[in-house]
């Protein structure tokens, strides 16, 4: 389910699904699960490990884009300087990531490559999980096979991501060793920080079921313009207000776009800080989720710094993650931004232009790229990278939107999730796992696939 736009809260409606699962080569798709983990340290080794690298980068990102990546780094700095001995009052940090790919089929294997790496405010775990019960029953049921009834595919086939409660397990692992510390532990809620009008709720709200029917944990529900007047904070734990309940994860749902601050920039940004400066497990902090930079992400396809980042990395392990990159330039004076800078004007139609957001929406695809760029000062390209555009193959699908069946063709976004439960001040790690799948697919002739955006839908793979 998911609320449509201009929605009244009583009526949900159906989300945008495929009634096939869509076919995705098994060994990519083993490939991905295989590779999840090792990107789940890498970006926390960023802010464990190589911090002073991470700030200076961001830094200077912050200098191109004070707007957004300005302000969460501004927030980070007003953090830290109110922390006691300039060091956070909580050392454990969470994680719940999801790298994203696309199939890349011109070789002679299909190949994985990844679009992004998103470190805050993953979401379709919950509708993931869903879909695939779907396509398993309409199978299993024989609903597929209009000549037998028999079920079409083997159940190997088309495996269920448990990503609802993978993510939960994360959470209440982080809710748990924050209990672990305390003298006196308490009864503990995980907050939830949710966009105002979230149309995307229900995704979110069978992760709080399965924290409280699989371990017990309650959670709440409050936009970042509610914080300051509903929670408050006691040498600095954080409490509900109205309860008194303690709180030990805070997990972000918001507060990863512009948008996000839009309605009060003043509450809403010191109610980040207000947070980041409390005892409770961020998930994540200012610093894991600014790690999730698309500058980031551009930096890290080369083998020297992923080796730099991770140095134990097993030789073929290496070989995995890097197989996993397209070309990605930056758009500075360097020898290969200024590669890029040529690229971008005389083959635009191989690329995309990302700016330094998240969400959906952001892209400049093709040849709007050149136009884009002439519109802004030389200087102002430094925030954006350019990517290699994935040439992903395509599959017929149906796909249900509200009261219509689509016949297309579609493309896929694989989505792997994981989570990652480290010490911020020390970079151990005390669990990093894998937390299920998740595949979005829309029609082959829209740049973007944002679910909620209606550009997409919540699909699940069929392996072959
Ligand atoms: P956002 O942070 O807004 O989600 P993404 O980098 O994920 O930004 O890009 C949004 C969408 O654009 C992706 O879901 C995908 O459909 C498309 N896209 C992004 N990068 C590429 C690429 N290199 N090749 C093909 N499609 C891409
Ligand atoms: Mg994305």
């Amino acid at each position: 389910m998911m609320y449509p736009p201009n929605f009244k809260s009583y009526g949900a409606s159906s989300a945008p699904i495929t009634l096939f699962p869509t076919p995705f080569p098994k060994q990519a798709f083993s490939n991905a699960n295989d590779v999840q983990v090792l990107f789940n340290e890498l970006y926390i080794n960023l802010v464990t490990k190589h911090k002073v690298w991470l700030v200076d980068i961001l830094k200077d990102l912050s200098t191109f884009d004070a707007d957004f990546t300005g302000k969460l780094f501004e927030t980070y700095l007003k953090a830290l300087e109110q922390s006691p001995g300039g060091k956070f009052i909580q050392p454990l940090s969470l994680g719940l990531f999801r790298s994203d790919y696309m199939i890349d089929s011109r070789g002679d294997v299909p190949e994985i490559k990844q679009i992004e790496f998103n470190t805050v405010s993953v979401s379709f775990g919950g509708l993931s999980t869903k879909v695939g019960q779907l396509h398993n029953y309409l199978n299993k049921t024989g609903l597929y096979d209009n000549t037998y009834s028999f079920p079409y595919y083997s159940e190997e086939e088309v495996p269920v991501s448990d990503s609802i409660n993978l993510l939960a397990s994360g959470l209440a692992e982080a809710d748990s060793k924050y209990r672990e510390a305390q003298e006196e532990p308490a009864a503990t809620t995980v907050l939830f920080v949710v966009q105002a009008n979230e149309r995307n709720c229900f995704d979110q709200r069978h992760i709080e079921y399965s924290l409280l029917n699989n371990h017990g944990i309650r959670s709440v529900r409050v936009s970042l313009e509610n914080i300051q007047s509903q929670l408050t904070q006691t040498n600095n734990k954080l409490y509900i207000k109205e309860t008194m309940d303690e709180i030990s994860v805070v997990y972000y749902r918001s507060g990863y776009s512009p948008s996000d601050y839009e309605s009060n920039p003043e509450l809403t940004w010191s109610a980040r800080l207000f947070l980041e400066t409390s005892a409770a497990i961020k998930c994540p902090s200012l610093l894991t989720q600014l790690s999730g930079a698309k500058k980031i992400q551009q930096i890290l396809t080369s083998p020297e710094y992923i080796q730099k980042f991770l140095p134990l990395i097993a030789e073929d392990d290496l070989k995995k993650l890097l197989s996993t990159f397209v070309t990605i330039y930056p758009l500075d004076n360097s020898p290969q931004g200024k590669l890029a800078k040529k690229l971008a004007f005389e083959e635009p139609e191989r690329f995309v232009l990302k700016p330094q957001r998240e969400g959906g929406g952001n892209n400049i695809y093709k040849e709007n790229i050149p136009a884009f760029l002439q519109n802004l000062k030389e200087e102002e390209w430094d925030a954006y990278i350019l990517m290699e555009l994935i040439d992903a193959p395509t599959h017929k699908n149906k796909i249900i939107r509200n009261d219509e069946i689509y016949n297309e063709d579609i493309i896929s976004e694989l989505g792997i999730f994981g989570t990652i439960l480290f010490s911020e001040e020390t970079g151990v790690v005390i669990s990093n796992k894998n937390a299920g799948w998740l595949l979005r697919s829309k029609f082959s002739s829209s740049n973007e696939g944002g679910v909620a955006a209606g550009f997409g839908c919540v699909d699940n793979v069929y392996l072959y």
